[in-house]
């Protein structure tokens, strides 16, 4: 999988993920709604019906009582009518009767208002006059009970329902009777006005049943007969009503008609044994009940969606972060690559992917030299630029499956296939090549170098173990001058044990006195007699046996414990020249190895010349011998330094003489004492004709400058013929001596006054 795509696979699982979490949490929220919702309908429903029930009968006293208050405020008119018709002016004359009743009628709420005398002769507020328009029956019912309310009658005039109201003319006198009438369309009104805003029906009936007034109107004429299409609600039935009514009792009933469930209340009036009945389609509750729950629906939903309006937010917020803290956590901001995070994260899957397809796979770290002279030299802003144009070239170079990352300032991790050790060296160069040639805008182009370490990964360990191991190659290459790659192996890994079992040994080992001087003589070609010597460290760790210099001395010169152990070596000479000295010895120059590091050191030569006094040796007995490698670059430095040694009496020998680039240079602008040509130097050229040959030549020309010449490694008696033929001085070598203890060599040394003796 290509890298960008592991990113997207990522993103996506995490869309998904949040997807998935806002639909469940949605799922769950809307089962809650859906329960608590029918939960909620039932109780609202229950509450209502209750309601209903109570409201109902509330209604239904209500209505019996407006209609009570209302019929008793109409026999009041009628009657305060009847008490200003007594007057006999008025009755006397019938056209003053007829004009005195339109007056009153245009005055009062009532249709028609009338007089009618004994003989049955009605007169009409309208100027008509009906013979016996109230029966001889209902007058003497007036009579009898002060005040009469009709049933629903027909207008004697027009097409229409009326109800007539009476009341006698002269309360215990049968003088005729004032009446009125008033429209049942009125009443109607009136029953309906304030019950459940027209939702409800309101009946007048008689205890018969039959139906006075009805509003709205109703096809039935009797309220006992309809209740034969009634079915009526467990613990109701007619003939409790009918019980009931007969009795005069209030009561409630709930039934259900041609599908429709009502509620009833009826109760008493105060005239003609009349019942008002209120009742109540319970459908009206239930579409209440759906009102309010459509409500709490509404509020449910509202609340959800900004619920849901909120966590969608919270999400795209989280995801906005998400996408930020990646770009933060999993991008470098440099080049835009992925970093070590980033790498770290894939980095299983694509091993995986490797392994599945059976395909060795390596580590590669890959720096850039001296990045940092390059930073300082082209600025920031170019170095900057390096810095993408490599990574995009290394980027370009990788393969399928293959990973890359900038892991930190100027260093690149990949992850590659590594099908052979050869193939992938040939891989690494060329990206190498490409990657290290910067070009400016200017068109000018300067030569970068990169180096690689690799880690060939062979087992597993945790990542970072694996990344250490390619970055220990890297530290190896780049001790190589010039090697563009390492490989991490077995040796390489031992060697690194080796090197850190060293380091934290070495301090006691010298607090411990496991470092131990050992001398190697320098002897006259011809005499063999012994001119100087050289101190040489040998490390005598416990169990071990000893250990030679080469296998610590560069461990040492780079965590600069070299130091110490050079003094602790020059200790120890001076120490063993006093002794001889005193034991009355011909004591010999010793020449003392010292590191390069000492030259950062502007007292050294202070205390070096502290110390041979604080031992009374003289200086002429000590002989430095710095390293070619030490001069190399710092000519200026190593100037002022070989002459403060010269200053203070001590002689100085160059070491390791051809082992170096720039010798010649060297010696001619250094005035050295002494000059020892390198071992190595010699043993590779041995019998070729013309390598004598430069070495003949350069012996002469060092001669020439006047300073001695020390042949380092001399083995055979060849090699000593040759080297005394050309003019060399000295020699230092197995053919005369092998590094000697103390003790041995002091035994070397002649008594003071006596010739010392080659001791072969
Ligand atoms: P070097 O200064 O060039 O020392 C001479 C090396 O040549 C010594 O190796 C010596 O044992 C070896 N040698 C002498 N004759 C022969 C010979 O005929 N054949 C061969 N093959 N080798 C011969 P050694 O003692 O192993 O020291 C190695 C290097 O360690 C020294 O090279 C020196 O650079 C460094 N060294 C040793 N002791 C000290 C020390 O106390 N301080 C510092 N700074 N460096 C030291
Ligand atoms: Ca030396
Ligand atoms: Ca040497």
């Amino acid at each position: 999988m290509e890298p960008q795509e592991i990113g997207r696979v990522r993103k996506n699982t995490y869309n998904l993920r949040g997807f998935k979490r806002t639909f469940i949490f949605i799922l769950i929220a809307a089962i809650l709604v859906a329960t608590g919702s029918v939960l909620a309908w039932k109780q609202v429903t229950n509450r209502l019906s209750q309601d209903a029930r109570e409201s109902i009968e509330s209604a239904g006293r209500e209505l019996a009582e407006n209609f009570n208050y209302l019929l008793e405020a109409e026999f009041q008119i009628l009657s305060s009518i009847s008490v200003s018709l007594e007057a006999p002016a008025v009755l006397a004359n019938k056209q003053r009767l007829v004009g005195y009743l339109e007056r009153q009628n245009k005055r009062n709420v009532f249709d028609l208002t009338g007089y009618q005398a004994p003989d049955g002769t009605a007169w009409f507020s309208n100027g008509k006059t009906l013979k016996w328009f109230l029966s001889q029956a209902v007058v003497d019912a007036v009579y009898k009970q002060g005040q009469f309310i009709s049933g629903r009658r027909k207008n004697p005039f027009e097409n229409e329902d009326i109800l007539i109201f009476a009341v006698p003319l002269k309360e215990g006198e049968e003088k005729g009777v004032v009446f009125a009438t008033h429209t049942a369309t009125f009443y109607r009104q009136t029953l309906t006005a304030n019950l459940w805003q027209g939702n409800g029906i309101g009946i007048i009936m008689d205890k018969d049943g039959d139906i006075v007034l009805s509003a709205p109107k109703s096809s039935y004429g009797n309220i006992f007969e309809m209740m034969s299409d009634f079915l009526f609600d467990a613990g109701f039935s007619a003939d409790q009503i009918k019980e009931e009514v007969s009795s005069g009792k209030s009561g409630l009933s709930g039934y259900s008609l041609r599908g429709e469930h009502r509620f009833a209340a009826y109760h008493p009036l105060k005239y003609n044994n009349w019942y008002a009945f209120a009742v109540l389609p319970t459908a009206f509750v239930a579409e209440k009940a759906l009102g309010l729950m459509v409500m709490a629906w509404l509020i449910c939903f509202s609340v959800i969606a900004v619920l849901v309006v909120c966590i969608v937010f919270m999400l795209r917020m989280q995801h906005q972060n998400g996408r930020a803290l990646y770009a933060m956590g999993f991008v470098d901001s440099l080049t835009q690559a992925d970093n070590l995070n980033s790498f770290h994260f894939k980095y299983a899957a694509a091993v995986e992917a490797f392994k599945k397809k059976g395909v060795p796979f390596a580590l590669a770290v890959v720096n850039i030299n001296r990045f940092k002279a390059v930073n300082d030299i082209y600025g920031l802003e170019e170095g900057d630029k390096i810095l993408k144009q490599v990574a995009a070239a290394l980027q370009e170079g990788l393969q399928e499956g293959e990973l890359f990352c900038r892991s930190s300032a100027d260093e690149f991790l990949l992850l590659l296939a590594c099908p052979g050790r050869t193939d992938l060296a040939l891989r690494l160069e060329n990206v190498a090549q490409r990657a290290g040639r910067f070009c400016q805008a200017d068109g000018k182009c300067l030569p970068l170098s990169l180096t690689c370490g690799v880690y060939v990964v062979d087992e597993d360990s945790p990542f970072y173990i694996m990344v250490d191991r390619a970055k220990l190659a890297l530290s190896s290459a780049r001790q190589r001058a010039g090697a563009v790659y390492a490989f991490y192996d077995e040796a390489f890994r031992r060697r690194i044990v080796a090197e850190k079992h060293i380091e934290s040994h070495m301090e006691s080992a010298l607090q411990n006195g496991e470092f131990k001087l050992y001398l190697q003589p320098k002897c006259d070609f011809k005499t063999g007699k012994i001119e100087s010597a050289e101190a040489l460290v040998r490390w005598e760790q416990p169990g071990k046996g000893l250990i030679a210099p080469d296998n610590f001395i560069p461990i040492f010169e780079k965590n600069g414990f070299i130091l110490e152990l050079d003094w602790f070596m020059l200790k120890q000479t001076l120490g063993l020249l006093k002794e001889w000295k005193e034991a009355g010895l011909n004591i010999v120059p010793i020449g003392i190895n010292f590191s390069r590091l000492h030259l950062d050191d502007p007292s050294f030569v202070e205390e070096l010349s502290r110390l041979a006094d604080e031992y009374g040796v003289d200086h002429q007995f000590l002989e430095a011998e710095l390293t070619e490698s030490v001069v190399f670059g710092n000519t200026a430095i190593m100037k002022r330094f070989v002459d403060d040694l010269h200053a203070k009496g001590f002689s100085v020998a160059m070491d390791d003489f051809g082992s170096g680039y720039s010798s010649l240079n060297v010696l001619k602008n250094l005035e050295f004492d002494c000059v020892k040509l390198d071992k190595e130097f010699l043993m590779r050229e041995e019998g070729s004709t013309r390598m004598r040959a430069i070495i003949s030549g350069l012996v002469s020309m060092i001669k020439s400058l006047g300073g001695k010449i020390v042949a380092e490694g001399v083995e055979t008696q060849e090699q000593a013929q040759f080297l005394q033929s050309i003019g060399c001085d000295l020699a230092q070598g197995y053919l005369f001596y092998k590094p000697l203890s103390p003790q041995e060599f002091a035994k070397l040394l002649p008594a003071a006054g006596s010739t010392g003796q080659k001791a072969q």
